[in-house]
């Protein structure tokens, strides 16, 4: 027979139909109806024949092998090109009577248990292609209802449309879930990194003046909850401008991350919070520690530091010793951070005015 141009040649070109079959045609196993009605199509669109009931009937029991005397009659129809309506129906009349009702419900029953599957999995895949399992069960529905083989046929291409559809955007789906979870991981890495910086002082690695003033505030509404203490130090170190004229900048923020590091090293570990206020000025924050207690622990770090003797990573020179300077406040409900640092602050200049390498808590 004569085939016609275009999409029907693609079409011409699948397997022999004995291969198509016996399931060499390419379809994955177990998609049953829906995968012989693919075939039947194929067969419709290569041969020219038209989707009536009585073709759709005759190449449903051929892709099924349901008869092989009539599979093996199409075969070489279809080798010599010559599968025309009035050839298959007169194989019809030889091979068959009339489809039954029994086999008619069959099919619909096989139809109908595939539409319900492919809802269910859409289901089960948690995906949001609501309308195609919407689409699917409307054809349920249908087949539940009276229907001969033509509207059967006209109602199965739908159904195997919307299941192209279906497999073609869940595997678009799973591709897009896929790729959109690495893209929020890599987001979500980003955004740690970016809120981390925004509140790591860059030279010090410690919190910076957003990020102490917001664990204080958090300090703060902690300490009033439960009831215990708070404690905050403000810490300067002694004359670090002479230290800056005779080493250099590029000593001093050497000690600047060494002041920050063995502050945090020791106030860490307690639940504590180091931030940089600015230049050479640090916060301490002592969650649950009076002021008193929080003064001598401060003045332990003090002496810790002004103990060591500093030298230089480059020869090993010796730069001698720094110190610093604190003042220690506890916070009063309803004070502000500002609050509480102000108090701390003006300690701090007591100690300063003292003579420094000292440690003053906040009597006020
Ligand atoms: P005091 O004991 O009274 O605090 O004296 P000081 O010299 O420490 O205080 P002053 O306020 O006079 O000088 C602070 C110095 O800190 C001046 C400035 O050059 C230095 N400084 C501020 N920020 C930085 C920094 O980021 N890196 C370095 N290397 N130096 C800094
Ligand atoms: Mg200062
Ligand atoms: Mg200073």
């Amino acid at each position: 027979m004569q085939h016609q141009p275009g999409p029907m040649q693609a079409v011409a070109s699948v397997p022999p139909p004995a291969d198509v079959r016996t399931s060499a045609g390419g379809f994955p196993a177990g998609t049953g109806a829906m995968a012989w009605f693919d075939q039947i199509r194929a067969l419709l669109l290569s041969s020219g024949l038209p989707p009536e009931p009585a073709v759709y009937d005759v190449l449903w029991r051929y892709v099924r092998d349901d008869d092989h005397e009539l599979s093996l009659a199409i075969d070489r129809a279809l080798a010599h090109g010559a599968l025309t309506l009035a050839a298959l129906l007169a194989l019809r009349e030889t091979h068959l009577g009339q489809m039954s009702e029994a086999q008619v419900n069959q099919l619909i029953a096989e139809a109908h248990d595939q539409a319900e599957a492919l809802g269910r999995r859409i289901e089960s895949g948690q995906t949001d292609l609501a309308d195609y399992g919407r689409a699917i069960a409307d054809g349920g529905e249908r087949l539940a209802g009276p229907m001969d083989a033509a509207s059967l046929g006209a109602l199965l291409e739908q159904l195997s449309q919307a299941t192209s559809l279906v497999q073609a955007a869940n595997a678009r789906l799973i591709e897009e879930l896929d790729q959109a979870a690495s893209e929020t991981r890599a987001l979500a890495d980003k955004l740690i990194q970016a809120e981390r910086a925004a509140v790591t002082d860059a030279l010090t690695g410690v919190l910076n003046r957003r990020g102490i003033m917001a664990a204080i505030e958090k300090a703060q509404g902690e300490a009033v909850a439960s009831g215990v203490p708070l404690a905050l130090a403000v810490v300067d170190i002694d004359h670090f401008k002479r230290f800056n004229d005779r080493f250099g900048h590029a000593m001093g923020d050497d000690v600047l991350r060494f002041v920050a590091g063995h502050m945090a090293e020791r106030l860490e570990a307690d639940g504590g919070a180091v931030g940089r206020l600015g230049g050479e000025e640090f916060v301490g924050l002592l969650p649950g520690v009076s002021v008193q207690a929080a003064a001598g622990r401060i003045d332990r770090i003090r002496a810790d530091l002004a103990a060591q003797v500093l030298r230089s990573a480059v020869d090993g020179s010796s730069m001698g010793r720094i110190s610093f300077s604190a003042g220690v406040a506890e916070h009063r409900h309803p004070q502000s951070a500002d609050q509480l640092i102000e108090r701390a602050d003006s300690a701090l200049y007591t100690a300063k005015r003292l003579g420094r390498d000292r440690v003053v808590p906040d009597r006020g």
